[in-house]
């Protein structure tokens, strides 16, 4: 039992001693108390199925005991940072790691965070080609420090800060697009952006293959391999940020750059990664991966033991209970009954998305695409109360956010429609 602060006396002090940049869900804000899978519950003790812990890290399920094992086991053994000794977990989790990665994709190097990786593979493609203008999608988010937030591109996750060098290209988005799904007609804004707005050459490209703050934006097919030609021939290297849709949350393949048929040169990871655990990762060839050698250049926990340890039992699990998989088919399954909400209510404009990475759009208008601002936040609310946790993106915040853990089930899948279904009706 629960005999701590409850969420009023946790909210004030938050109010008091917290950063008021700080944000949360819901008119009354949830206190998670304890997790287990899909599973988060309440100081009361009351159970919520969680269809969100996906995006906040968790890939195999909150404190799975595989991962929480080696988590404990390493913590009590050793944790240090690893980068003036040797130690067998950076090394081990690396290689597991890049064993999951197509091509010459080989070489690791850790960092804390999804932002912290990004920063590096901008500086790492700055440094490797001489160049210094970057290319990013309008609507992606890639981080929140002064590089990451130059190649983000929504205004509410922009500061004032410098941000030379950035291009936000046309989003390949199906729903809203001007180019509807034509991928490689979106693509075409990249060679304009590289003719008219730079020298001609290029540092680099870097883009989410389904977007997740943006609202579950799956690029147009056919995108990514014309725009990455582009910037090929233009000396410029391509990062994926699987950031969000890596770790095989798409179910139809491990990273989402797999899903449009492309090898990145960088790839960069975080979240899912370490299921809870603060880790991240960039992942290149051993040769561009040469330019780090320049200067001295380190990450003080970036691949500490506990971390990885975490990373490698994470891979584990997903290989033993072939979360994939199971990504795969109950993803399948949610998306079709999700889109059968489409046939019975006006309000859901749009659902889409791959594997457990699904959006729901609702726009109080299909033909304008008007976005339902009060009814997303009111949808969740209701959903809350009946005990299904979602969360919401999109530019305009009127796309439901759904990314379980990877153990959800089909029953799952049902009572998470069932909520929203019952939802709906009320509005
Ligand atoms: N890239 C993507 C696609 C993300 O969604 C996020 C975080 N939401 C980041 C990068 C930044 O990760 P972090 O918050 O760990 O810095």
């Amino acid at each position: 039992p629960y005999d701590g602060p409850s969420a009023d006396e946790i909210l004030a002090k938050r109010k008091q001693y917290l950063s008021p940049s700080m944000f949360y869900f819901y008119q009354k804000p949830l206190n998670v108390v304890d997790g287990k899978m899909q599973y988060l519950f309440d100081e009361n003790g009351r159970r919520y199925l969680d269809a969100f812990g996906g995006i906040a890290t968790v890939c195999c399920g909150h404190c799975h005991p595989d991962v929480v094992d080696a988590i404990v086991n390493q913590t009590k053994r050793l944790q240090h940072s690893t980068i003036v000794y040797l130690n067998r977990a950076i090394s081990d989790f690396a290689e597991a790691l890049t064993s999951k990665l197509p091509g010459n994709l080989k070489v690791v190097f850790f960092t804390n965070s999804g932002t912290e990786a990004n920063e590096l593979a901008l500086m790492i493609a700055r440094l490797y080609t001489g160049c210094h203008d970057i290319i990013s999608l309008r609507n992606a988010y890639h981080g929140n420090a002064a590089g990451t937030m130059g190649a983000t591109a929504q205004c509410n996750w922009k500061f004032n800060v410098v941000q030379s060098g950035v291009h936000h290209a046309l989003n390949p988005d199906p729903y809203r697009g001007v180019f509807g799904s034509d991928g490689e007609k979106y693509a075409r804004d990249v060679q304009d952006l590289i003719e008219f707005g730079t020298s001609g050459n290029v540092a680099a490209f870097i883009s989410e293959a389904i977007q997740g703050i943006g609202g579950i934006v799956e690029l147009a097919p056919g995108y990514l391999p014309a725009a990455y030609s582009s910037i090929k021939k233009a000396g410029g290297l391509c990062i994926a940020d699987e950031v969000q849709s890596g770790f095989a949350r798409t179910g139809s393949h491990f990273w989402g750059f797999e899903t449009q048929g492309v090898v990145p040169d960088i790839v960069t990871m975080a979240k899912g990664i370490g299921n809870g655990i603060p880790l991240g990762a960039v992942v290149t060839t051993p040769e561009i991966s040469e330019v780090l050698t320049r200067r001295s250049y380190f990450n003080t926990f970036g691949g500490n033991p506990v971390c990885t340890a975490a990373g490698l039992a994470v891979l584990n699990v997903i290989e033993k209970e072939k979360l994939q998989e199971n990504a795969f088919i109950v993803g399948s399954y949610l998306k079709e009954r999700l889109a059968a909400l489409k046939d019975k209510y006006e309000v859901v404009g749009d659902v889409r998305g791959r594997g457990l990475m699904i959006g729901v759009e609702l726009v109080t208008d299909r033909q304008l695409k008007t976005p339902a601002k009060t009814e997303t936040l009111h949808v969740m609310d209701q959903m809350k109360d009946l005990g299904v946790l979602i969360g919401k993106g999109g530019y305009y915040g009127n796309v439901f956010r759904i990314t379980p853990p990877l153990c959800f089930t089909k029953e799952d899948a049902d009572f998470l429609v069932d909520a929203m279904d019952y939802s709906l009706a009320k509005l």
